[in-house]
């Protein structure tokens, strides 16, 4: 025997919230109401963060297997934080990503570099992984 206690409940709601086109799970997020009249996004908000997350393009290095380091190739700056390092291209080519020609250097040095030719350290032309 079924009771019938959800009757009328989808005449309640004005118009029917879609399901997240990515996940087809989650109700999607709202876009916004207008005229009483409510608008939707086609991905809920769980979706909408992890697009967020996911940056828009990888760097050369980074794909090419180059991990920063936390330390600055040039001072020697510990960073706390992994966006006080950046990477650097020592011939300027971005394309090159051979790992003897990245440096790990602070946002300090890069100042530097954009002004004045940089000496590297002895032995840091070597590749050392
Ligand atoms: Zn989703
Ligand atoms: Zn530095």
């Amino acid at each position: 025997m079924v009771y019938q206690t959800f009757k009328g409940l989808n005449t309640v709601m004005p118009n029917i919230r879609p399901i997240c086109k990515q996940c087809n799970k989650n109700y999607s997020a709202i876009n916004y109401i207008r005229n009483g009249k409510t608008y939707y996004r086609s991905i809920c908000d769980e979706c909408g963060k992890k697009k967020n997350k996911i940056k828009p393009k990888q760097a050369g290095w980074e794909k090419a297997g180059y991990k920063k380091k936390q330390q600055c190739d040039i001072c020697g700056f510990n960073s706390l934080y992994h966006t006080q390092i950046t990477v650097f291209h020592i011939d300027g080519d971005l394309r090159n990503t051979k790992f003897n020609n990245l440096r790990s250097i602070c946002l300090n040095c890069v100042e530097v570099i954009k002004r004045k030719e940089v000496t590297w350290k002895r032995g840091d032309l070597q590749v050392d992984y």
